[in-house]
């Protein structure tokens, strides 16, 4: 079942939401050639417990971090580690989420270690891309299929308003994981595939989803580490991608939870 949030809940939200974006802030700052995972998940909960929130993904069935970081064919739920020193021409998936008062706030971004290939520059734009066409998409009346078809669009090069220099390139879209509803939960109701499955549950003002599209460089395959049992990487090495914000479908169009205050 698919809950409505209250107006007092969506104020808790984008508070919640607001520290999620304060922690962006800092690890944009903050990632450099040099520093270790650990070391970034050690500002990130700094940030988070200053603002009075709790860092949602810290024990999440088990989970050892407050912070998940990915870095090139890593797709998601890469655990931050004082061995994982990021490199010149890296990327590297932050995912952060933060609770305030019950409340969730969950975003992830994709950042370059100094100069990057434009090759990864290309990928990074294209699911930036993909995550606000979903987000556009946000809106009272529209059906779920609405916002994956959006993403599945700017991942295959079918969508309109794709910039002329990330044309022609049909990238990879991660099946087994997706967007989801958001509010006391971290994982609600609905599941939000990143490509078309006919979903036409219709969106209702009120509902909350954290839509966040992970697109690869190559084969949509992935495969989580045998080693930790936690980290996602794609099939064929090659790098990945993964954009996320908490978005609110309200009256007056899609309202971004995670976004600075
Ligand atoms: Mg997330
Ligand atoms: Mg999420």
């Amino acid at each position: 079942m698919i809950n409505k949030k209250s107006r007092e809940e969506l104020k808790l939200m984008r508070h919640a939401g607001g520290v999620v974006a304060l922690v962006h802030k800092a690890m944009k700052e903050a990632v450099t050639a040099g520093i270790s995972t650990f070391e970034l998940d050690e500002i990130a909960s700094r940030v988070i417990k200053e603002n009075k929130c709790t860092p949602t993904f810290l024990g999440y069935n088990g989970f050892p971090g407050c912070i998940c970081t990915s870095i090139n064919d890593e797709v998601v739920h890469g655990i931050p580690s004082k061995d994982r020193i990021l490199k010149e021409g890296d990327i590297v998936s932050i995912d952060v989420g933060a609770t305030y008062r019950g409340l969730v706030g969950d975003s992830a971004w994709t950042y370059p270690v100094g100069k990057i290939s434009e090759e990864y520059e290309k990928l990074l734009k294209i699911t930036e891309l993909a995550l606000f066409n979903g987000i556009d998409k946000m809106r009272p009346d529209n059906v779920l299929d609405d916002i994956s078809g959006a993403v599945e669009d700017t991942a295959l090069g079918a969508a309109s308003n794709i910039p002329k220099e990330l044309q022609g390139k049909k990238y990879g879209i991660v099946r087994q994981y997706g967007g989801h509803g958001v509010g006391r939960n971290m994982h609600e109701d609905p599941f939000l595939f990143n490509y078309r499955v006919k979903n036409n549950t219709k969106i209702k003002a009120g509902y909350v989803i954290a839509i966040e599209p992970m697109i690869n460089l190559g084969v949509d395959e992935v495969v989580v580490s045998a080693v930790d049992n936690w980290c996602v990487s794609t099939a064929d090495n090659k790098a990945s991608a993964h954009f996320e914000h908490t978005v609110a479908a309200t009256d007056d169009g899609p309202l971004i939870l995670t976004a600075l205050e």
